[in-house]
């Protein structure tokens, strides 16, 4: 979808679809660059990072492999706890492997701080992180993302992966929703 086809529905568009893969281009030339040589393994993080993903991925000239895995942060509706379940685990085995963790975005960092230790603990070689979006302003805990697309101001957003209620997961564009949308 494009922004006119929810045109009611937003308030505002923070990104552009131009902005946002000029920026995923340039995070896959780096993460191109710091990999050389070594094999990597991207793990994204359901549902939010499907699109960065595959723009992410498409963008690089070189193999990748690709596993996903499905947490829940317990919580009532858009906040984050830190509380987080296993939905769904990885498939392979990262002993030794270098992951990059591809995420949507970074809000309180309770989430990724927990995945980061998680997969820790099963003797990678290295985890990084790699963030569309990041909310310094919302930070609880410090988490280091190597490669963050874009700072953004703390209010809620949709588009690019990101959802509402699941909806607008397909849009072009990383929004605002019109305040009506929450009532
Ligand atoms: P955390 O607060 O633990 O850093 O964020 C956990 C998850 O909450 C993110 O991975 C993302 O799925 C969701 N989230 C955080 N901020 C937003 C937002 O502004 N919009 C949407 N749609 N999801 C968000
Ligand atoms: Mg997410
Ligand atoms: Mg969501």
């Amino acid at each position: 979808m494009e922004p006119q086809h929810v045109e009611g529905d937003i308030e505002k568009v923070l990104l552009t679809e131009d902005d946002i893969q000029n920026r995923v281009s340039e995070m896959a030339a780096e993460i191109e660059r710091d990999y050389e040589g070594k094999d990597v393994l991207f793990v994204g993080v359901l549902k939010g990072a499907i699109m960065i993903m595959a723009d992410l991925s498409r963008r690089l000239t070189r193999h990748v492999e690709i596993d996903w895995m499905d947490i829940s942060s317990y919580g009532s509706g858009t906040r984050s706890s830190g509380v987080v379940r296993i939905i769904k685990d990885l498939d392979m085995d990262i002993t030794g492997r270098n992951v990059l963790v591809v995420e949507d975005i970074v809000d309180t960092g309770l989430t990724l701080s927990w995945l980061v230790s998680n997969l820790r603990s099963r003797g990678p070689a290295s985890v990084e992180i790699c963030a569309l979006l990041r909310k310094p302003e919302a930070a609880k805990t410090a988490v280091d993302v190597r490669y963050v697309g874009f700072d953004i101001p703390n209010s809620f957003v949709v588009g690019y992966g990101l959802d509402f209620a699941e909806k607008y997961r397909n849009l072009r564009v990383i929004a605002t929703l019109a305040p009506h949308m929450y009532s």
